[in-house]
């Protein structure tokens, strides 16, 4: 029987006898009858009790990669249900052909091709931490996810921001620039480089001619002006002009690797400045901006949507992850950006939906957290803790990343604060569990916040671990007095992939007393552009 429908299904019944048991297998392709027949051969002869217990036996490798340890098994039962469902995504959409190499249907062009292809995954949201987490955790799968992107950009000639299987008309940004370039600059693709930054050059200036989202909507008033204009019509501005000023910052830091011509790199360099266009210096907060150079009036910053996605002017405004030391400097000093960020906790839960016509679901997520105007259930805000770090007060970030993990993640079926949106608020949760954040991908930092548990073990593709070890914590104790990196004193507030990957031993010392920074100087901090590289 064949049946061709947009939603098609099928069930299968069998007369059966009291006790008796049947055995079906179902295998099913993209791409063609003989292939599913193929695919089928992933069964292998194994009978049901065999099938499960080498899946089970695949899950314990997976996540046997990260061991925590703790007497507390609520705790335990969420971070691995985080873990669990990190790896999740993107999922995997080739199949492997007669020859046993991989092959897919493109959904871009519709035809059958070798070689790797992924979808089911939002850049806007995954860029921040899930694709980091895969390109430190399992590189040689980040590696068959970097093909797989140059496979879709062969194919439609872009990269996709949302796929699903293929371009998805969905959220803001130009985020390829992002997952292409951590993964090249941390060396875990071998995918063709000069191919995969001419592809990021094609997205950052032209837009996909049937879905806005892909590609750059607004590029050309981005290129002209510096930022994508509150009056041109084109929705959600201010969210497009940070993202796409990151953006820049990726593609500049790609193509300083790769040698390209510096009239071309001295583009992006100064591009990825754009995000001073939109800050408002009276309300000290990203601001949409008209045309004519005018900041937009009158302007609510706890107007959700508008000139931002999905969240308001509070949630966005720390939206630099490239150039934090730029922002501080916009907003006065670093004691005034520490107090910008106390204020999101402080501030009343309050906010304006008209651009929604009604609460969304991030709306009354936040409200229902009681976090003040801190908004965790959705991705813009997700860094914002760590930024602490860039203004000499670490302990609050410490602080605070802890009351999110006990507050808002939980092993029960209401145990997510939000969306959980493709693996990236689990994600969150994993890094932070370990006591490191990718605030920046594209750089080779992660940020420290604590560790959450007493001891952690993750072991690397490369078979190094990194060993993290606290004894004295707990909720009390929850600040880092003093911290040891292979034996030896550690003030910096930040580890690298490069270091990481040559495995660690990482002892803390938990103290109960904020306001300790354990010695850590201005030369210590995480990169920024505007400290590290702009002079
Ligand atoms: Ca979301």
């Amino acid at each position: 029987m064949e049946l061709k429908a947009n939603h098609a299904g099928a069930a299968i019944g069998f007369s059966t006898r009291k006790g008796e048991q049947v055995h079906a297998r179902v295998a099913s392709s993209f791409i063609s009858w003989e292939q599913a027949e193929r695919n089928l051969k992933e069964l292998d002869g194994k009978n049901f009790e065999q099938t499960k217990e080498a899946a089970r036996a695949a899950w314990n490798n997976t996540l046997g990669r990260i061991r925590v340890e703790s007497d507390d098994a609520e705790r335990m039962r969420t971070f691995y249900s985080c873990f669990y469902r990190s790896v999740l995504f993107p999922r995997m959409f080739f199949e492997y052909g007669e020859d046993g190499k991989p092959i897919h249907y493109s959904p871009y062009n519709g035809e059958v091709k070798p070689g790797y292809m992924f979808t089911d995954t939002g850049f806007w949201d995954t860029f921040r931490c899930l694709f980091p987490f895969v390109n430190l955790v399992y590189p040689s799968m980040g590696e068959k996810m970097q093909e797989g992107l140059l496979n879709a950009y062969l194919e439609s000639g872009f990269f996709p921001e949302w796929a699903s299987p293929g371009h998805r008309g969905c959220m803001v940004g130009n985020n390829s620039a992002s997952v292409v370039a951590d993964a090249f600059l941390k060396g875990i693709t071998k995918a063709d480089a000069e191919k995969m930054y001419e592809g990021l050059l094609k997205g950052a200036n032209s837009v996909h001619p049937r879905i806005s989202s892909t590609g750059r909507y607004g590029w050309q008033y981005y290129n002209e002006l510096g930022y994508v204009p509150y009056d041109a019509g084109i929705n959600e501005n201010v969210a497009r002009t940070l993202e796409y000023a990151y953006d820049d910052w990726c593609i500049y830091q790609m193509g300083k690797k790769l040698g390209r011509p510096s009239d071309e790199l001295e583009v992006y360099k100064k591009r990825c400045q754009n995000y001073r266009n939109v800050f408002d210096p009276e309300s000290g907060l990203m601001r949409g901006r008209n045309k004519d150079g005018k900041f937009q009036s009158p302007f609510n910053p706890f107007k959700w949507g508008d000139a931002f996605t999905e969240g308001n002017s509070w949630h966005y405004t720390w939206s630099v992850f490239h150039d934090v030391e730029g922002l501080i400097g916009l907003m006065g000093g670093k004691e005034k950006f520490a107090a910008m960020l106390d204020s999101v906790f402080a501030l009343p839960p309050v906010f304006d939906d008209s651009y929604y016509g009604g609460v969304i679901h991030e709306i009354r997520e936040m409200e229902i957290m009681n976090m003040g105007n801190y908004a965790h259930g959705n991705q813009p805000i997700q860094h914002m803790i760590y930024l602490y770090n860039y203004a000499g007060q670490p302990w609050k970030a410490q602080y605070w990343l802890r009351e999110v993990m006990n507050r808002l993640y939980m092993p029960t079926p209401d145990g997510y604060c939000g969306d959980e949106d493709n693996g990236q608020t689990s994600a969150w949760y994993v890094f932070t569990a370990l006591g490191f954040y990718p605030v920046c991908p594209g750089s080779d930092q992660y940020v420290l916040g604590a560790p959450y548990f007493s001891k952690a073990t993750l072991t690397l593709e490369n078979g190094k671990k990194i060993e993290i070890s606290a004894p004295k914590n707990s909720d009390k104790n929850r600040y880092i007095r003093n911290l040891t990196y292979n034996g030896k004193s550690y003030t910096k507030n930040y580890f690298t992939y490069s270091d990481l990957l040559k495995g660690a031993r990482l002892v803390y010392d938990m103290d109960s007393q904020p306001a300790t920074n354990r010695g850590v100087k201005e030369s210590d901090f995480p990169y920024s552009f505007s400290r590290d590289e702009a002079k």
